[in-house]
């Protein structure tokens, strides 16, 4: 069994899964795991909305992972600019791309370009502190739509619902609170194309909505005709079944007086987004052959995460992937392309839970491993190689410990935040930021 060195970009969750995986079905491998970011953890720390600590708590596991010292993690280095295909190849016997799926998918209507149009992806990075967004978020808004009856669309509808006061215990940056807490919006709107037994949330998600303090949830009894749940249907499962449940207690729920409304309609197909002077105004849909509008401010588009293309790697189009065969990377042929891999978002397309990465992970590294043998030995397989072509490129990456030095960091910001609220953590946003304190020791 000849000794093997992977590199693997994407420090998030099918990233982590994979190295870990990797890591204890072959014996003699060393695993350097990129990230573009200066912080490890991906979606999780950049896309799990911040009132969600049960998600956001996949972290320590994560942490338990990188910190058992068999996979190094290197942060703010950028595959295709830092480190190219070739670089790879020289320094590697295999990499694994983990880079998921961090924009949204086109929606393709008139009036899409409009100010007071977003993209869910965007927002949700806003709320998230990501690094490479904009600080500040137009919140002016008094009437919004989010489009789509995905997990996304209700983080989305329950951040812009919420009181900013009931986050404050959360990681949200300070520029967010203040941002939310502001915020004049008085109707959320959320609009799926398809009927309420066709949702795409999960009920957990589902019934925290209807727990949000001071939101009311307002159904419309003509999405729901009788016999509208159908339990025999084929596809049903148990998880249909709570949330058809759930969805028929609201229907009976008296009306209770709120500061903010958080309507779900359904059957409702986009049609145009409605502007005047450049800004939303409002949104037609097509519901079963008849047009309705609504006025609004502001669309968020949760329809859907889409994958980026990687420069020399080959891509998919049509699905936002990596073209692979289970988890081999292949090209418009479909022939194999020796030392590559895919796994989670970037493989299978953004769906599927944090846990679904798993199995996914283990298939990509199965393949990896009964390919070992006939991978081509790099020619400079040291790590300090890699490291030295880093520094000489001026890349300022950042480490482990610079980690373990941001989070510490962060952790401590919290808890000397002060006030009634006990944060247990406050993010840095800026990537200047972390990396000076990332890399405040000489690495
Ligand atoms: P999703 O679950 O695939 O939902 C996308 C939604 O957008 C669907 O309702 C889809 O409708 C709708 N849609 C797609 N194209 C549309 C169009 N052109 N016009 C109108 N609607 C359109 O995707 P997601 O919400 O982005 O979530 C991605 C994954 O992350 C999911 O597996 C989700 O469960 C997971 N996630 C989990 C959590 C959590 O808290 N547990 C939080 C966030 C995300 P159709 O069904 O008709 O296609």
């Amino acid at each position: 069994m000849k000794s093997l060195r992977v590199a693997i970009f994407g420090a998030g969750p099918a990233g982590v899964y994979a190295g870990n995986i990797l890591a204890s079905s072959y014996e003699n491998v060393t695993i350097d795991l990129f990230d573009s970011l200066p912080a490890p953890y991906g979606l999780i720390r950049y896309g799990v909305a911040p009132d969600h600590p049960r998600i956001k708590g996949i972290v320590n596991s994560l942490h338990e992972m990188l910190n058992s010292g068999n996979i190094r993690f290197f942060g703010n280095v950028e595959f295709g600019r830092d480190l190219t295909i070739e670089d790879i190849r020289k320094h590697y016997h295999a990499v694994i791309f983990a880079t998921g799926a961090i924009k949204d998918a086109k929606l393709n209507i008139p009036g899409v370009e409009l100010d007071g149009s977003y993209g869910a992806a965007d927002f949700v990075s806003w709320y998230d502190g990501h690094p490479d967004v904009p600080r500040t978020w137009p919140l002016k808004a008094k009437q919004v739509a989010v489009l789509g009856n995905g997990n996304v669309a209700l983080d989305v509808a329950r951040v812009l619902a919420k009181q900013a006061d009931d986050m404050l215990s959360t990681d949200i940056p300070a520029n967010v609170y203040e941002g939310l807490k502001a915020s004049p919006v008085t109707d959320v709107h959320v609009f799926g194309r398809r009927g309420p037994a066709d949702i795409k949330f999960t009920p957990i998600e589902l019934r925290e909505l209807g727990e949000v303090a001071d939101v009311e949830i307002v159904l419309y009894k003509e999405d729901f005709p009788e016999g509208w749940f159908n339990e025999e249907a084929e596809g049903v499962t148990n998880q249909h079944r709570v949330m058809a449940r759930v969805l028929n207690s609201w229907l009976e729920r008296e009306p209770q007086p709120a500061k903010r409304r958080l309507h779900l309609h359904f059957w409702h197909q986009p049609k145009e987004i409605l502007g005047e002077n450049g800004h939303v105004v409002g949104m037609a849909f097509d519901r079963k052959g008849e047009v309705r509008e609504y006025p609004l401010q502001a669309i968020y588009r949760a329809i859907g995460y889409w994958g980026s293309a990687l420069p020399e790697v080959p891509y998919d189009e049509t699905k936002g992937v990596i073209r692979n065969i289970g988890g081999r990377v292949v090209d418009d042929a479909d022939q194999l392309v020796s030392g590559l891999y895919a796994t989670g978002w970037i493989k299978r397309g953004p769906v599927g839970l944090i846990g679904h990465t798993k199995s996914d992970a283990m298939e990509t590294i199965e393949n990896l491993v009964a390919d070992s043998q006939s991978l081509v030995d790099p020619v400079a397989p040291e790590l300090s190689d890699v490291l030295a072509l880093l520094t000489e490129r001026g890349v300022e990456y950042t480490d482990w410990s610079g980690w373990l030095r941001l989070n510490e960091h962060e952790l401590k910001l919290g808890a000397n935040f002060g006030g009634a609220v006990v944060r247990e953590r406050v993010k840095v946003v800026d990537r200047g930021e972390q990396v000076e304190i990332a890399r405040a020791e000489a690495l």
